[in-house]
């Protein structure tokens, strides 16, 4: 899954390649995936953000396209033929294409009003990279009984960071991913809060993490060679690093670095 530098990087290439351009025909393969609406044109991209893990873009029709890659899903910019698993091709008015891809069909792109789309993000909490160190200690102070890790994957209570950050930056900050957070100092927490964002703004620096099939527009990130735990067999310290599960989720921890 990708989780937000991922996106962030996609997003932040998206507004390199295409923002400005008119869409002036869609070809869609896959209806699962995209919004038959989505064939209605012309409409301009007038910028590309990201929430949460989600990436918006924003048309000149007062309208918006939410874009959600899951797990298998590709933005490849003008391509030389159409690739295989490609669920829909954006023809822009000078001659580029945008493809998206999905393997595993589990994304989508949907065509929202302004409406919709506030309906659809509301329920999601802020964004770990803008809340302040007090906010988030507090935030996580009214979950006491709850894990701390499931809690950093909870979207309703923080947006973006997922299963591979979350551990790095309990590595980072000496937290035991078992403790619930009534158990946290109020300290831990604070390293936490900075962890947290020094290690995704490290990973947005390198383009993301690439495990499995992720892949940015331009190819893959190199945050995966800067990796403490996640996937290791042995800490930065030399420890030797165990796997649980947590939450349903594989789970890498040093229990020497990690209290
Ligand atoms: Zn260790």
């Amino acid at each position: 899954m990708p989780e937000l530098p991922e996106v962030e990087t996609v997003a932040r290439q998206l507004n390199d390649k295409i923002k400005g351009k008119t869409v002036n025909r869609v070809e869609i393969f896959d209806q699962k995936v995209i919004d038959s609406k989505l064939k209605v044109v012309p409409y301009k991209i007038k910028s590309i953000y990201r929430r949460g893990k989600s990436i918006i873009m924003a048309l000149n029709n007062e309208k918006f396209i939410l874009t959600h890659l899951r797990m298998t899903g590709h933005f490849y910019y003008d391509p030389k033929e159409k690739t295989r698993y490609c669920a829909a091709l954006f023809h822009f008015s000078d001659n580029t294409t945008l493809s998206h891809n999905s393997i595993r069909r589990f994304g989508h792109m949907k065509l929202l009003s302004k409406k919709e789309l506030d309906a659809e993000l509301k329920r999601l909490g802020p964004e770990p990279l803008e809340i302040t160190e007090k906010e988030f200690v507090s935030l996580l102070d009214s979950f006491p009984q709850a894990n701390l890790k499931n809690k950093l994957l909870d979207q309703h209570c923080i947006v973006g960071i997922g299963n591979i950050y979350a551990q790095e930056a309990m590595y980072s900050a000496r937290i035991h991913p078992e403790k619930k957070i009534a158990d946290v100092s109020p300290a831990k927490l604070k390293q936490l809060h900075h962890h947290v964002q020094r290690i995704l703004n490290l990973s947005i620096v390198n383009n993301g993490t690439t495990v499995y099939n992720y892949a940015n527009i331009d190819g893959k990130g190199d945050f995966q060679h800067l990796l403490s735990v996640y996937g290791k067999e042995k800490c930065p310290q030399g420890h030797q690093i165990r796997k649980i599960q947590i939450g349903g989720r594989g789970t890498y921890y040093c229990d020497r670095c990690q209290r």
